[in-house]
């Protein structure tokens, strides 16, 4: 006769924290993995210093441009740069292309502020920039805390610059104030999505006058003259230019324990970092298997960095027509992940999950069959089919899973790119990580649940 604990054993269903489960040495190949995606992190704050390292990486792993048109071979290892803010990296299955190929997809942009295309202002002796925010934030959290100024801006010349500035110990930070509580009192009358407007995410750039006998706007001429001397642009040039400003932490273990890490940006460079892993570890797969780190998700996928773009599906159908194959035939038979993080429950905000379909830090990759809002609007909902099948690939490789929803039903909701993926007829499910302050500029993960990640890419690829 079975007893009660053996019956609950068989029949009921509890994650596991991996943290309980997985042995001694797993625990440190994760922590030794997260060092890895700690200096991934710190080095790649936006999409185009993402797309940067990773290609680097890339090319030092072996792989080669893609050339469209050209025939490959089994085991030949592909990248392809999108106008440096997404890319893909592919390696050629030993199967026939015709028996569809295996895509990990995950986002390498994140919410942050974007300078408008004229920012350069002063008021009342201090120099400032205006920022127009970029993704889902809660504007309040990006005031008084050090930020860094990345990105690019191309001249009227055709030159590009590379800006980055912020990051090092010894370099300048900008920051943008909030009023003191002394003289908070009306402020504190607003709801806190009100706390601080658009139109008061002002950056402090400067504050030391151009040396002149007469003038106005002393300040900002000299903020002016001083990037002239650095990057040796004009005002003008500002109108041609992507400037992102960025929280200037840096990834740090989080916790005596060290288990989990905190940083801006782990959505979803969390789930784009093992993806990449992934396919650089995988060696002669079966099916041709890809990593797409794509850009925009979270401003909706639009644009042609995006996932609604049709980048990925040219990628795929030149792969198609040199085998002679049209398209459709190879993306009908294929198979994605979606590698996007979910809301880790929050024990101090527990109020907006429902405990037994929601994901927790530590019990590992979280599979999120549906995402949407408002009774599942506007999402791809995964089969029970492909469900099966990807959590028998899990238990298969000992990979420690679960399964979350974003948050109670009525309590908001949410998107990913898999329903761009699966409008391309693709089996798709978001598999990815659990994140607690989620858009926050710093964002925490677990160890854990990250090496997971990897482990799941690298079986799905594997199959
Ligand atoms: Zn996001």
């Amino acid at each position: 006769m079975a007893t009660v604990e053996e019956f609950k054993k068989e029949l009921c269903y509890k994650a596991d924290n991996a943290g309980a489960t997985l042995s001694v040495e797993e625990i440190a190949k994760a922590d030794a993995f997260a060092e890895g995606y700690k200096k991934f992190l710190n080095e790649a704050k936006t999409e185009r210093e993402a797309t940067q390292v990773v290609l680097s990486q890339a090319k030092e792993k072996g792989f080669q441009e893609f050339v469209p048109g050209k025939k490959y071979e089994a085991g030949d290892k592909l990248y392809y740069v999108n106008r440096d803010k997404a890319i893909i990296l592919a390696v050629i299955g030993k199967k026939g292309i015709d028996e569809g190929v295996k895509i990990a997809a995950a986002h390498i942009d994140s919410p942050r502020l974007d300078l408008k295309p004229n920012p350069l202002y002063e008021s009342d002796e201090i120099a400032l920039f205006k920022t127009h925010y970029y993704g889902g934030i809660k504007k309040y959290q990006w005031v008084a805390i050090p930020l860094a100024l990345h990105g690019v801006v191309v001249k009227k010349d055709g030159t590009k610059v590379t800006v980055k500035i912020g990051e090092e110990e010894c370099e300048p930070k900008f920051v943008i104030s909030d009023i003191l509580p002394h003289l908070g009192a009306e402020q504190a009358k607003r709801t806190l999505s009100e706390g601080i407007s658009g139109e008061e995410l002002n950056v402090i750039v400067g504050s030391r006058p151009f040396k002149s006998d007469e003038g106005s706007e002393l300040v900002k001429l000299n903020i002016l003259k001083l990037l002239n001397e650095k990057y040796g642009i004009v005002e003008s040039d500002f109108l041609s230019a992507e400037l992102e400003v960025v929280p200037a932490f840096k990834a740090d273990d989080i916790g005596f324990d060290r288990s989990l890490i905190g940083s801006y940006g782990h959505d979803d460079r969390v789930c784009a970092y093992p993806a990449a892993m992934a396919a650089f570890d995988i060696e002669a797969p079966d099916y041709t298997v890809i990593s797409v780190l794509t850009d925009k998700e979270e401003t909706g996928s639009d644009g042609n960095t995006g996932l609604q773009s049709s980048y990925l599906k040219y990628f795929i159908a030149y792969l198609a027509k040199a085998n002679g194959l049209e398209v459709y035939q190879v993306l009908s038979k294929s198979e994605c992940l979606s590698a996007d993080v979910n809301s880790a429950y929050d024990p101090t905000f527990n109020s907006v999950f429902e405990k037994n379909n929601t994901s927790y830090l530590n019990k590992g990759v979280v599979i999120t069959k549906y995402t949407g809002a408002r009774g599942k609007s506007g999402t791809s909902d995964a089969s029970a089919e492909y469900m099966g099948k990807i959590r028998a690939m899990l238990d298969k490789a000992n990979v420690v899973w679960q399964i979350g929803e974003l948050g109670k039903v009525d309590a908001g909701g949410g998107g990913t790119v898999a329903k761009y993926i699966a409008n391309l007829d693709i089996d798709v499910v978001d598999l990815g990580v659990p994140v607690l302050s989620m858009h926050a500029p710093y964002e925490v993960i677990s160890k854990l649940d990250l090496y997971m990640a990897y482990k799941a890419f690298y079986a799905f690829f594997k199959q």
